[in-house]
């Protein structure tokens, strides 16, 4: 059976340095705000390219948190407006909703998946006050238009990096290009720790600081609470892992470059599209393919098909925000491309441990595949 994700095949490659880090902070005999956790936030700044790490407790957090302290800077207020991508996964707008904030969803590019930076300013309104871009599947989804958007309307930016990190957007690692952004090292991510944790990185100081009380209470000073906060904090044990496998990510992220080539080069079938990782007239769109993603008409055959042959697939994602019942009041909402994309989109096994193989085999079962 090939699997999906083989999270303890990517885990075991740094088993014994990974033994050694979790020892050694057992030893300490300090679990919270230390050494590990103060270290990775350095690494990880270095890393994007940022001047600010603050090591949150997961992605949902650190997007919650870039709001909240916008909210407590008194940029933000309750009601305000902000745009954000109706294909994401639905964290990106719980972060927004759950801060009293009102998302705006727009539609998605069909060759990217991502936002389409130019149905956004026919959604602007006076109470627009953001826009978050969520970098897809690992490809990065800024774009020229949509600075010229923030910059004409003052908008704060806001990068969703949960599925990208060593994505790059112009040089510039996703992550650095807002205001703001959320990461995620959620287990099965490009970086991802034993268990949750997460990362908020910015340029800005005063953000930094404010999301930095804000994780911890509400608190700068022990005891002295500056603001009414939330305990939101990544543990020594994780950020000691997260050191380990922060060194081999842009060789991971190769390897998963590697692989989408010979899916794209190799697969061939008239029932299936392809991802693009396509040249915008303005800008190179860079991509870690977190997620191979291709598209079916009849998706659902395609699966099982794939399943009862040992391949296993998933869906990002089957139901967009606006139709779950969490998001009730924009179940009416008629956003045709993003409902199209969650009822054809599948994605194929990939990650930087999956045998050539393995993926020899995947692209052999979709060529074979009779609709
Ligand atoms: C994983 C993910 C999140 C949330 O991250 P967690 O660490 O699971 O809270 C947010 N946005 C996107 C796009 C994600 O893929």
């Amino acid at each position: 059976m090939i699997k999906f994700l083989d999270l303890y095949k990517i885990n075991k490659r740094f088993e014994d340095e990974i033994n050694e880090v979790i020892n050694r902070t057992i030893r300490s005999g300090w679990y919270l705000l230390g050494k590990e956790v103060s270290s990775f936030e350095k690494e990880y700044a270095e890393y994007i390219n940022v001047e600010h790490c603050i090591g949150v407790a997961n992605g949902l957090d650190a997007l919650r948190l870039v709001l909240k302290a916008y909210i407590e800077l008194g940029r933000l207020k309750e009601g305000d407006e902000i745009i954000a991508p109706a294909n994401t996964y639905i964290a990106s707008i719980l972060s927004i909703s759950d801060n009293r904030l009102v998302p705006v969803l727009v539609e998605p590019d069909l060759m990217t998946y991502n936002i389409d930076p130019f149905r956004i300013e026919e959604k602007i309104s006076h109470r627009t006050k953001g826009i978050m871009i969520v970098h897809l599947y690992g490809q990065n989804a800024m774009h020229p238009e949509i600075k010229r958007i923030t910059e004409k309307y003052n908008l704060i930016l806001i990068e969703d990096n949960a599925q990208a990190q060593g994505c790059r957007y112009n040089e510039r690692p996703t992550g650095s290009i807002g205001d703001g952004s959320g990461n995620s090292f959620y287990p099965g991510k490009n970086l991802g720790a034993m268990g949750d944790a997460g990362a908020v990185t910015t340029d800005n100081n005063e953000l930094a600081e404010v999301i930095r009380g804000l994780a911890n209470y509400g608190s700068t000073r022990k005891y002295i609470n500056d603001f009414k906060g939330l305990n939101s904090r990544l543990d020594e044990i994780q950020a000691a892992v997260l050191r380990v496998k922060l060194k081999r990510l842009d060789s991971d992220n190769q390897r998963r470059r590697e692989i989408a080539q010979f899916y794209l080069d190799n697969i061939k079938h008239p029932e299936i599209i392809l991802p693009t990782s396509m040249t915008f007239v303005e800008c190179r769109l860079d991509h870690v393919w977190h997620l191979f993603v291709i598209r079916s008409k009849n998706r659902d055959k395609l699966k099982n098909y794939l399943e009862i042959i040992g391949i296993q697939t998933l869906i990002h994602y089957p139901v967009p925000p606006h139709k779950q019942q969490a998001y009730r009041e924009m179940n009416g909402y008629r956003l045709p491309i993003t409902e199209l994309i969650h009822d054809e989109v599948l994605s194929l096994p990939i990650s930087p441990v999956l045998e050539q193989s393995e993926i020899e085999q995947v692209v052999e079962a979709i060529n074979s595949y009779q609709k």
